[in-house]
């Protein structure tokens, strides 16, 4: 077996114990004489699944008992329809722009024509920070962020404060620290980044916003509908969610989300600590405050698009892939999701400083 390192932002790296469990249990899942994706979604079987992944993650993610998780289709950009579908009261909704994952679920809003409002916005800087002291009005419907910007490399360190409540695109980010639930009232992700395969979008809603969710929106773009039926309205993607489960498994091994986000802390500052000490040659995107633990995007000096090509390609016939930066800032982004290990950082590193040497 050669598995490479996969730097990719998603979809990402997914644990090779989460992979071989799957593996192991693929034509016959646990003796079962059947394959988990064959078995019906209101079986015993599959009900077992289903359950321990959602209490998983209530207890590793320490979900409060006042908020509903749910396991919806459609992936994050499904999201951003469906929270001005649901949560829009006719008032304002407020939202900060911090790259093109916010601008995707500002032009979703401006489609269902709703009052909305662009509190805050890094774009003049190309999104290389997160902006400070961004003012949500308590009185808003919902004030809406996106916590990692998976294509910038920058991420919030605190939530705004406000009463309106707080939606929070984690797509990029779920499950690589403990977050604060007194700040937030929706979060969303799609799994592909942090939580699994693609498939399955992971809400987590408290559930005191769902008693304003409108009757005349259709069914399965409803909240409601999937919290009244334990995510079970229709067949839910029930790999996806095994897998969910499994990488959920995975993060307590490790020790739970507490031991995941040093090692994520001490992982990112490998990587930071290579473009810092790097004479100028890589230059990071982010402002340091606004750095991102899950993606860092850097470039070469005077964005050297030669050079940058040289060292993806470099990077991939060493084994490590995945690293040529989103089209819009060009560059390098190695996304160093929970599953990357040490070792693919220290790889990365020993490449990156062994080519600034020679081309320095
Ligand atoms: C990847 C990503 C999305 C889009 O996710 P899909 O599941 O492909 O719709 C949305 N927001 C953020 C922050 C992302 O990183």
């Amino acid at each position: 077996m050669n598995r490479v390192f996969n730097f990719g932002a998603g979809p990402a790296a997914i644990p090779l114990e989460v992979l071989k469990e799957a593996q192991e249990n693929l034509v016959d899942f646990k003796g079962e004489g059947l394959s988990i994706m064959e078995a019906s979604h209101r079986s015993k079987m599959y009900d077992e699944v289903h359950s321990e992944a959602l209490a998983l993650i209530r207890e590793l993610y320490e979900v409060p008992e006042d908020y509903d998780i749910l396991f919806l289709q459609g992936g994050a950009s499904m999201q951003f329809a469906m929270v001005p579908l649901n949560l829009s009261l006719g008032g304002k909704a407020q939202y900060a722009d911090t790259g093109s994952w916010s601008t995707k679920a500002i032009k979703e809003a401006k489609i269902q024509n709703i009052d909305f409002e662009i509190v805050a916005s890094s774009k003049d800087s190309s999104h290389n920070h997160i902006p400070k002291d961004i003012n949500f009005s308590d009185d808003a419907d919902y004030a809406y962020i996106t916590s990692n910007n998976t294509i910038y490399g920058t991420q919030y360190k605190t939530f705004p404060s406000t009463k309106a409540p707080l939606v929070v695109d984690a797509s990029s980010d779920i499950f690589s620290y403990l977050v604060d639930w007194s700040k937030i009232d929706l979060m969303f992700a799609g799994a592909q980044k942090n939580a699994g395969p693609s498939g399955v979008t992971i809400v987590i809603i408290k559930k005191e916003l769902l008693t304003r969710v409108k009757e005349n929106i259709p069914s399965m773009l409803r909240y409601k509908t999937h919290s009244d039926t334990n995510s079970l309205y229709n067949t839910p993607p029930t790999f996806g969610i095994y897998m969910l489960g499994l990488t959920m498994k995975w993060i307590k091994t490790q020790g739970g989300i507490k031991a995941v986000q040093k090692a994520n802390e001490e992982k990112a500052k490998l990587l930071y600590d290579a473009i810092d000490n790097s004479d100028g040659f890589y230059v990071g995107h982010a402002q340091k405050d606004s750095r991102s633990l899950m993606n860092v995007s850097f470039n070469i000096k005077d964005k050297d698009s030669e050079l940058e090509a040289k060292l993806v390609k470099l990077a991939t016939n060493s084994g490590m892939i995945g690293l040529k930066g989103h089209r819009s800032i060009g560059g390098l982004r190695a996304s160093i999701y929970n599953a990357m290990s040490f070792e693919g950082i220290k790889a990365l590193v020993a490449l990156m400083e062994k080519f600034a040497s020679e081309h320095r």
